[in-house]
C-alpha cells in the first residue's frame, strides 16, 4: 500500500482527502491519502519523523508551503522561485521533492479566456497571491499587472520578486486608498481571505470591472462568496476556487503516479464540491 497525505493545521475542511482517494480508487491503486494535521509547535518534530516512515508524497498547505521547504532534500526551479511548496514527491531512496502546482491550477480556468486578457488586479499578497503571479507572469498575454494588498510591507515584497522574474509593468496599490484607484481590468483576483466562510469583500470588483471582465475568487468555501455574487449580478463571468483546488490536485496526482485525472472525474468532483459545507 502506498501512503499521500496533506499536511497543513488546521485541515477540517480539507477536500483533498476526497479528490485524492476518488482517483486512487478510480485507478484501482493501492494507495491512501490521508490527513496530517500538525501543530505549529510540533512541525519542526514531526516533520523528521516523517521522512523516516514509508511515504510516497505529500500536499503541504496553510501554513506550512514556505516552512517545509528547509526540509527538502530538492527543489523544482519554479517552487524555489516562488518560494512555496504545496506538493512533495518521495523517492525510493527517501529523497523529498518539492513542487508548486498551485501555479498550474490557477491558471488553467483561464486558459481558454488569455487572448483577452492584458491587464489583471491581483487582490492579496500572501501565499496563493505568489503562485498567481508567477502563474500569470508565465502568460505572454499578460502585460499589467496592479496588486492591491493590506500591508505594503507584503505587497512591495511580491511586487520585487515578480519583476526580478520577468519584464513586466508592476504596480502597487494600498488596499486603504483603493478609492483613487481608477481603472478597469480584463481579470480581478481575490487572493485574500476576505470572503472566507463570511459575507465580507475585498472590494467592489464591478467597480473596476467592464463588460469582459473576468472575475475570480480563489475561496471555494462559500462556493459563491460576495465577491462573486456581486460580478454575477452585474452579468460578469465569475471563476470560483473548485476548478484551482481540483487542478492543483490533478497535477499532483500526475506528480506522484503518472496518471492524470480524467476530466470525467474532474468534472464529477467539481460538481460534489460545490454542494459541500
Ligand atoms: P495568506 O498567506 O495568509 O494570505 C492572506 C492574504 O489575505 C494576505 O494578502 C492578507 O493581507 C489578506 N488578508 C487577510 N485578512 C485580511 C483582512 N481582514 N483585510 C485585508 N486583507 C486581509 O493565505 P493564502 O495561503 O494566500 O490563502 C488565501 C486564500 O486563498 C484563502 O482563502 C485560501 O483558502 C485560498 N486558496 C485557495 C486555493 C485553491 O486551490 N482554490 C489555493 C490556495 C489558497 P496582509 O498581507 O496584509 O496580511
Amino acid at each position: 500500500m502506498d501512503h499521500y497525505g496533506i499536511i497543513g493545521y488546521p485541515l477540517s475542511h480539507s477536500f483533498s482527502p476526497e479528490i485524492h482517494n476518488t482517483a486512487f480508487e478510480f485507478y484501482a491503486l493501492q494507495a491512501h491519502y490521508s490527513k496530517l494535521e500538525i501543530p505549529e509547535d510540533q512541525f519542526d518534530l514531526l516533520i523528521p519523523r516523517l521522512k523516516r516512515e514509508n511515504w510516497q508524497g505529500f500536499n503541504v498547505t496553510i501554513p506550512y508551503k514556505e516552512r517545509i521547504i528547509q526540509f527538502l532534500e530538492e527543489l523544482d526551479p519554479l517552487a524555489e522561485q516562488i518560494g512555496a511548496v504545496n506538493t512533495i514527491k518521495v523517492l525510493s531512496n527517501r529523497r523529498w521533492i518539492g513542487f508548486n502546482t498551485d501555479y498550474l491550477g490557477f491558471l488553467r480556468p483561464i486558459q481558454n479566456h488569455l487572448k483577452k486578457i492584458k491587464n489583471c488586479l491581483l487582490l492579496g499578497a500572501g501565499g496563493a497571491a505568489q503562485a498567481v503571479g508567477f502563474g500569470l507572469l508565465e502568460k505572454s498575454e499578460i502585460k499589467m499587472l496592479t496588486i492591491v494588498n493590506r500591508s505594503e510591507d507584503r505587497g512591495q515584497k511580491l511586487i520585487g520578486k515578480l519583476a526580478a522574474h520577468k519584464n513586466i509593468t508592476c504596480h502597487l496599490h494600498a488596499l486603504k486608498s483603493i478609492n483613487t484607484l481608477n481603472k478597469t481590468f480584463d481579470l480581478i483576483i481575490n487572493t485574500t481571505s476576505i470572503g472566507m466562510g463570511e459575507s465580507k469583500i475585498p472590494l467592489n470588483p464591478v467597480i473596476y470591472s467592464h463588460e469582459g471582465t473576468i472575475v475570480y475568487d480563489l475561496i471555494y468555501n462559500p462556493p459563491k462568496t460576495e465577491f462573486l455574487k456581486l460580478a454575477e449580478a452585474a452579468g460578469l463571468n465569475i471563476i470560483n476556487g473548485i476548478p484551482m483546488l481540483i487542478g492543483q490536485a490533478s497535477e499532483s496526482f500526475e506528480l506522484w503516479t503518472g496518471k492524470q485525472l480524467p476530466l470525467e472525474l474532474q468534472s464529477k468532483l467539481n460538481e460534489k464540491l460545490l454542494f459541500r459545507k
